[in-house]
C-alpha cells in the first residue's frame, strides 16, 4: 500500500487551485441556472478545455494534461462543489472517452479527435447502456458489422439510452455486438442520417447533463480496436471519478449543514448544541474522512500501476452511500426549509442519489467486492 495517500506534486496543486477558482466563481453561481435550463452552457466546453479539465487522463505528449489519478479524482470533487452534474461529465469524459482513444484509438483517430476533444471543441459521450443492457451489461445488442470496401469502419445498428451528456455529443463511443460473444468499442460522429435522438431522459437530479436516449439505423462507426473487458476496463477509474463526485457532493452539503445548525435556533438553543444534531453531525465527518482515504487509496494504487478492481468498487460504494446518508441528514437539519429550492441542500441530496446508480449500482459494486476477495 503506498503510504503517502495525499501528496500531490506542487505544479498538480496549482491546477487544482484554479479548478477550485473555476468551481467557486463560475460554476456554483450557475448551478440552479443550469438545473432549470436541463441544460450546460456551450461555452462551457471550451472554457473547461481552457483549464485543462478535459484531458486530465491525455498524457502531455498526446497534447493533454496528463496528470495522477489523485489529481483527477480531486478536481472531481471540486467541481462536485459546484455542480455535481458538471463533475460528472468531467469524470466520464475523463476516464471513460479520452482515455479510451489515448489507449485504444489508432494514430488517425487520435490525430483527428484528441486536440478537438481537449479544447472542447469536440463534445464527448460514452455509450454502453441500452434497454435490455445495463448492469448485465453483456447483454448489449447493438449489432456492428464491418462495411467491405471501408477496413476499420463498421455499420451500427441499435439503441442506446441513459447517455450522459448524448444530447449535446459530437463523438459518442458506442460499444457494440461484433460477434455471438465479442463485443468492442466504435467511435461515432452524432452529425449523421443514421444518428436519431429519441428523447431527452429527465432525470430526478444532475439534471443539466443532457442524458438521452438515441437509435442507430445503419449508423457508421469507426473502430477503436480492443476487447469489451478493456473498454469496460477504463470503468475502473471511472468508479473512482464517481467516488470523487459523491465524496464533493457530502462534504458540501455537510459545510451547509454545519453552518445552518450553527445559526438556527430554537428552544432558546443553537441546533448544533442539540444531541440528536450532534449526533447527526459527528457521524458525517466520520464518514467523509472514511470516504477520503477509501479514494485517495484507489487513486494512489491507480498511480502506482496496480489493480484498482477491489479499491474502486469500494470507493464508489461507500462515498456514494455516504453521499445520500450525508445529504439526507444535512437536509434533516434545515428542517423545512431543506425541502425548499431556496436552499442548495435539496438539490444535493437529488444529486447524490445517482451516486449509487452510474457506472454500476451500489448491488453490482458489492458484488465485485465479494468476488475479489473469495477469488
Ligand atoms: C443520470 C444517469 C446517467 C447515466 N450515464 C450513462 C452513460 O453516460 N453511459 C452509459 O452507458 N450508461 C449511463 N447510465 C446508465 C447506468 O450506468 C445504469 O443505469 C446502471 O448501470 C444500472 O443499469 P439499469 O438502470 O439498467 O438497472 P438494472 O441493471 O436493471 O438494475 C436494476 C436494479 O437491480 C439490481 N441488480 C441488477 N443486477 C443485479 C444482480 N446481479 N444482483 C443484485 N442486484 C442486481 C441493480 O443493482 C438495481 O438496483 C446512466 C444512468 C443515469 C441514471
Amino acid at each position: 500500500m503506498p503510504h503517502d495517500l495525499f501528496a500531490i506534486p506542487q505544479p498538480e496543486l496549482e491546477f487544482l487551485a484554479a479548478v477550485q477558482n473555476f468551481s467557486d466563481t463560475e460554476v456554483l453561481p450557475q448551478t440552479r441556472a443550469w438545473e432549470e435550463a436541463t441544460a450546460f452552457p456551450d461555452e462551457i466546453w471550451p472554457r473547461m478545455g481552457e483549464l485543462g479539465l478535459l484531458s486530465m487522463t491525455l498524457p502531455p505528449a498526446g497534447g493533454g494534461t496528463g496528470l495522477s489519478c489523485r489529481t483527477y479524482c480531486e478536481a472531481v470533487r471540486i467541481l462536485a462543489h459546484g455542480d455535481p452534474a458538471l463533475a460528472m461529465n468531467i469524470a466520464a469524459v475523463n476516464a471513460l472517452v479520452v482515455a479510451h482513444i489515448a489507449a485504444f484509438g489508432t494514430p488517425e483517430q487520435k490525430e483527428k479527435y484528441l486536440a478537438g476533444a481537449a479544447a472542447g471543441t469536440i463534445k464527448l459521450a460514452w455509450g454502453l447502456t441500452e434497454p435490455d443492457a445495463g448492469s448485465d451489461a453483456r447483454r448489449v445488442k447493438t449489432v456492428a458489422e464491418p462495411i467491405e470496401d471501408r477496413p476499420g469502419y463498421y455499420q451500427l445498428n441499435g439503441r442506446k439510452m441513459f447517455i450522459t451528456n448524448g444530447g449535446k455529443a459530437d463523438l459518442i463511443i458506442i460499444i457494440a455486438r461484433t460477434g455471438e460473444k465479442e463485443l468492442s468499442a466504435f467511435l461515432l460522429e452524432t452529425d449523421q442520417p443514421g444518428f436519431t435522438l429519441e428523447k431527452r431522459i429527465h432525470t430526478v437530479g444532475v439534471s443539466a447533463s443532457n442524458t438521452v436516449q438515441f437509435a442507430l439505423n445503419n449508423a457508421i462507426g469507426w473502430h477503436t480496436p480492443c476487447t469489451f473487458e478493456q473498454a469496460t476496463g477504463l470503468l475502473y477509474r471511472g468508479r473512482l471519478g464517481i467516488a470523487a463526485m459523491a465524496l464533493g457532493i457530502a462534504e458540501k452539503a455537510h459545510a451547509l449543514a454545519i453552518e445552518y445548525s450553527k445559526q438556527r435556533e430554537q428552544f432558546n438553543r443553537r441546533l448544533c448544541d442539540m444531541q440528536s444534531v450532534q449526533n447527526m453531525l459527528a457521524d458525517s465527518e466520520m464518514e467523509i474522512a472514511a470516504g477520503r482515504l477509501l479514494l485517495a487509496q484507489g487513486a494512489a494504487l491507480f498511480d502506482a500501476g496496480e489493480s484498482i478492481v477491489l479499491a474502486s468498487s469500494m470507493a464508489k460504494l461507500y462515498t456514494s452511500e455516504t453521499a445520500n446518508r450525508v445529504t439526507n441528514r444535512a437536509l434533516q437539519i434545515h428542517g423545512g426549509r431543506g425541502m425548499t429550492r431556496e436552499f442548495l441542500v435539496e438539490k444535493l441530496w437529488r444529486d447524490a442519489k445517482l451516486t449509487e446508480i452510474g457506472e454500476g449500482c451500489s448491488e453490482i459494486q458489492r458484488m465485485v467486492i465479494a468476488k475479489q476477495i473469495t477469488r
